[in-house]
């Protein structure tokens, strides 16, 4: 069967992490999101562990299940070099016993621990439990495998299991990269919040046989991925090179000549986009033949913020979310598949967003330096004029 699967999330014991992330709010927001299976995330958190428990009832083979929702055991490590790691863990007991084992002075106050092992270590550690690994947002400059090694084999001396592309890659971008052609992609939220704009804005379909660890590990091992849904990556908040204080975008190479410093007295970060073409072995994507589709996204919630002019988080933008997603089941569909004469029946204003994102009119001042990319209407007068100061980009990408 087919799973949607988002496993990468953080609990309220990250950092930067929502209060609300817990057991009971991410069930029915992941059901809105049509997701069946979920990363519990924070996995080495032991108050987490015990949350988790305590909220769930165990299935067997590694699945805690909360009504329509399963939860599989997952945590993000912070190691050498500040490098993020993703584990996919088989069970609490493992998760326990990882978490002992670990040694890190934060772990029992931040969700993901910081601990001192390089790659080759998280990958022992992973192959000593069975768990699953590898590197998480594996682009991006403050925290990703790339910005530290020009080679995944140099981090681990060995193969991950996958490779999570984060917000601001996917999958025609990384494929540009000759020695990722054996390795499984995931599309993962790294959400903080179970806001719909955020929970499942990345996700995994998966072929499974049924729910459980096993047949997840068997799922990425065979590349049993069918298809990675995930943002534009223009929408990724490191999608270009831009200063992390002022959020200007800049020319990388101009940056580099700058030392990295921006006139404004902020670091500028160099983009995922740019990062990919320095280790890239072909301009083109060269897809093998086990990559999936990647269905590019953008949040409905956001759509409808943009329509209204109103941020995504307030009554009038929730509610019309909530009628749509009741109406049409889920927010793919609603993106992707509904005909625009039924949403219009709804809502005759997101309909209009909505026909843009498919002829793929809809503009993109594009995410870097720690901002989100900020979509808009071509030729609306009621954006801001910071999105007419930014470079608009061709949607190249984006198909
Ligand atoms: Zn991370
Ligand atoms: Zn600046």
């Amino acid at each position: 069967m087919l799973i949607n699967a988002d496993l990468h999330i953080h609990s309220r014991f990250s950092m930067a992490s929502s209060k609300d992330m817990v057991i009971n709010n991410i069930v029915p927001q992941a059901k809105l999101k049509g997701l069946q299976l979920m990363g519990t995330g924070d996995g080495f958190h032991l108050s987490w562990l015990n949350i988790v428990e305590e909220s769930t009832t165990y299935s067997g083979d590694g699945i805690y299940s909360k009504k329509s929702c399963d939860f599989i055991l997952t945590a993000e490590v912070e190691a050498k070099n500040r490098i993020h790691h993703l584990f996919i863990i088989p069970n609490i007991e493992i998760a326990r016993e990882i978490s002992e084992r670990l040694s890190s002075k934060n772990k029992d106050v931040d969700g993901r621990p910081r601990v001192d092992m390089d790659g080759c270590e998280i990958k022992d550690l992973a192959r000593d439990y069975g768990c699953l690994f590898g590197p998480a947002h594996a682009f991006t400059p403050w925290t990703g495998m790339y910005k530290t090694y020009a080679s995944v084999y140099d981090c681990y001396h060995g193969k991950p299991d996958f490779l999570e592309l984060g917000l601001s890659a996917d999958s025609n971008m990384a494929d540009r990269v000759k020695e990722l052609q054996n390795i499984p992609f995931l599309t993962n939220s790294d959400a903080h919040s179970p806001w719909p704009h955020r929970l499942g804005r990345e996700f995994n379909q998966i072929e499974m046989e049924d729910i459980s660890f096993s047949s997840l590990r068997k799922g990425i091992k065979n590349n049993e991925i069918k298809a990675n849904h995930g943002l534009i990556p223009n929408l990724g908040k490191y999608h270009m090179t831009a200063c992390t204080k002022c959020y200007q975008l800049m020319d990388p190479l101009f940056a580099k000549e700058n030392k990295m410093k921006c006139d404004c007295g902020g670091i500028i970060k160099k983009g995922v986009d740019f990062r990919i073409s320095e280790i890239a072995d072909w301009d083109k994507p060269h897809h093998p033949s086990h990559r999936p589709p990647y269905i590019h996204l953008m949040p409905l919630a956001e759509v409808i913020g943009m329509t209204y002019n109103k941020g995504v988080t307030t009554k009038t933008v929730q509610n019309i979310w909530k009628k749509l997603i009741r109406e049409f089941n889920n927010e793919i569909d609603v993106l992707i598949k509904v005909p625009l004469s039924k949403i219009d029946e709804i809502d005759d204003g997101v309909s209009i967003a909505i026909k843009a994102f498919r002829d793929k009119s809809i503009h993109i001042a594009p995410g870097g330096g720690g901002k989100y990319g900020e979509i808009s209407l071509d030729d609306v007068s009621n954006k801001e004029i910071k999105f007419k100061k930014r470079k608009q980009l061709t949607l190249d990408n984006f198909n």
